[in-house]
């Protein structure tokens, strides 16, 4: 392997309720340590955490940060950008009900982007700030 190549990896635990995390690593060992004092394993211990390969990620090693139109094709959803607490799916994006923006940087550590559902976009858009 090219050094200093990093591998992706999706987290996961049994017991987290908080959502999984993608992380970048050098071995699914170093992808969990790297992890586990996230606030999202908060109370996790090591040996509950799994990391799974996600090969089409690794391309994303330099930035980190995945665009999240890929997250939401993966089944992946996220609260609206607004604070609403809509969950938003790729159907809600294919319906016109949410929208993906990039207007907000480094909320989330490694998504690049971030979904905001029609009501709280209209709010922006009138005051100018979408
Ligand atoms: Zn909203």
């Amino acid at each position: 392997m090219e050094k200093g190549k990093l591998k992706a990896y999706i987290v996961t635990s049994q017991w987290n309720e908080n959502g999984d995390l993608i992380t970048w690593a050098e071995s699914s060992g170093k992808a969990k340590a790297s992890v586990i004092n996230s606030w999202e394993f908060h109370g996790n211990d090591y040996t509950d955490l799994r990391a799974k390969r996600i090969k089409d990620f690794d391309k994303y090693a330099d930035s980190k940060k995945v665009p999240i139109e890929e997250l939401l094709k993966r089944g992946w959803w996220f609260y609206c950008g607004g604070f609403c607490g809509t969950e938003i799916t790729q159907d809600n994006i294919d319906a016109k009900e949410a929208f993906v923006t990039r207007r907000r940087e480094d909320i989330n550590d490694f998504v690049d982007g971030d979904v905001y559902c029609d009501r709280c976009k209209a709010k922006l858009e009138e005051c100018g700030k979408w």
